[in-house]
């Protein structure tokens, strides 16, 4: 079976979906795989690497009519476009494609009967927690949201004791404490800083506290806040008011906010109004992680940097570009364990049986498979 592993072609899009390391290993057992030319160039793999790995390198076309698997890293807007016109029914996608808030566009693979999985779909089960591209995602742009924060802010994130004072350490505060969040925690903690936290989902608290972090209690939580999943439920406009009202001070205290709080499929919450902007300290610095799904402040605007009332709003879009080699390295490990559960006899084959692949693979044979997407579908 030959993969046809594809450059990215959408703005600002650096990773690559599969490294020479990986592809070494799935020649090893069996498979073909077919690089496009540069494919690896903005994460820093050559053509020669991937030649020395086994894989021979085409152009984009050669790419699409030999491979009977495509993988990329993002199968959405340019890429989207070029990749679904070429796709023939008997071949395979493997790529995010966002399948939650673009249902209908990738439902319509079942119509031309295209086999495609979507890597956000993988579930978040223990078993499948090394094929786990959201993950592996959001631990770097958790990690890159503190950096770009600290370059931002007017003063420093550790204390210091110098012979010209002490300088009190910057005050953190993180909103949503998923993978990012957590990750943007325990990177606020080791620069120094003072760093609290906050989840509506009452199972992160004792996270928070794992990583030095304080939990801030707002008290609104119960447990209709998570889903059987571990995700977080949409709240009510009453609930999200709520919050506001009981957020305000402690955002009034911070010198550094960085916000994720997202839900599945749906726009962020807004959990900071340009009201509660106007009472922070001039030199706060929010950088909010969920800009792409629409802002967790009200004044975010993506790829963009305000400036309101002496607070800076940033609004970074696809953050595991930033660090193009790592985030690559990562997401190529999440989707060769994905392949290795289904290589057999030098091939892939799809078993319904197990969970993972039932749950990420949107349609085969003209049939949406995954029942995530079913659901959203309705
Ligand atoms: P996410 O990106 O969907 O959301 C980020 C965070 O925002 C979540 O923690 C969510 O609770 C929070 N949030 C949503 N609305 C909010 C609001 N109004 N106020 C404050 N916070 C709000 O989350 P994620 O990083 O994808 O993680 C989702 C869940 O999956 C977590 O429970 C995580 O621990 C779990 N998880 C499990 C595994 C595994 O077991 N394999 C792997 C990864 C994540």
């Amino acid at each position: 079976m030959k993969i046809g592993l594809l450059k990215e072609i959408n703005a600002g899009e650096k990773r690559v979906a599969l490294l020479p390391v990986n592809v070494a290993k799935l020649v090893k057992k069996g498979l073909n795989v077919t690089v496009e030319a540069s494919a690896g160039s903005a994460s820093g793999f050559s053509d020669q690497d991937y030649q020395d790995a086994g894989a021979s390198i085409a152009e984009r076309d050669q790419v699409m009519a030999d491979a009977q698997v495509i993988i990329c890293v993002s199968c959405k807007d340019q890429q989207a476009e070029q990749v679904n016109s070429q796709l023939r029914k008997d071949q395979w996608l493997i790529a995010t494609m966002d399948p939650l808030a673009r249902a209908q566009q990738v439902a319509e693979y079942a119509n031309t009967g295209v086999t495609a999985l979507a890597l956000e779909l993988v579930p978040r089960i223990t078993r499948a927690q090394s094929m786990d591209v959201l993950s592996s995602m959001a631990t770097i742009a958790g990690y890159k949201a503190v950096l770009i924060a600290a370059e931002k802010a007017p003063r420093l994130f550790p204390m210091m004791m110098t012979a010209a004072g002490t300088l009190k350490p910057a005050r953190v505060f993180i909103m949503g404490v998923g993978v990012a969040g957590l990750q943007a925690c325990a990177t606020a903690k080791r620069l120094g800083a003072v760093v609290e936290a906050y989840d509506i989902r009452p199972a992160a608290r004792e996270q928070i506290i794992s990583v030095g972090a304080r939990p801030v209690e707002l008290n609104l939580e119960d447990s209709a806040t998570e889903t059987k999943g571990g995700y977080a439920t949409e709240q009510t406009d009453d609930f999200i008011a709520r919050q506001q009202a009981a957020m305000a001070d402690v955002l009034a205290q911070q010198d550094v906010v960085i916000t994720t709080a997202a839900i599945p499929g749906r726009p962020a919450p807004k959990l900071i109004t340009a009201a509660m902007v106007e009472k922070m300290k001039p030199g706060t610095v929010i950088v909010d992680l969920a800009a792409e799904t629409g802002g967790n402040c009200e004044l975010t605007e993506l790829d963009q940097v305000i400036e309101s009332n002496g607070v800076t709003i940033i609004g970074p879009s696809n953050m595991a570009s930033m660090a193009a080699t790592h985030a690559s390295q990562m997401f190529a490990t999440n989707i060769e364990n994905l392949l290795n559960l289904m290589i057999e006899d030098s091939s892939l084959t799809l078993d319904f049986e197990d969970e993972i692949i039932k749950e990420t693979t949107v349609s085969h044979q003209g049939e949406i498979i995954s029942p995530r997407l079913r659901d959203v579908l309705g």
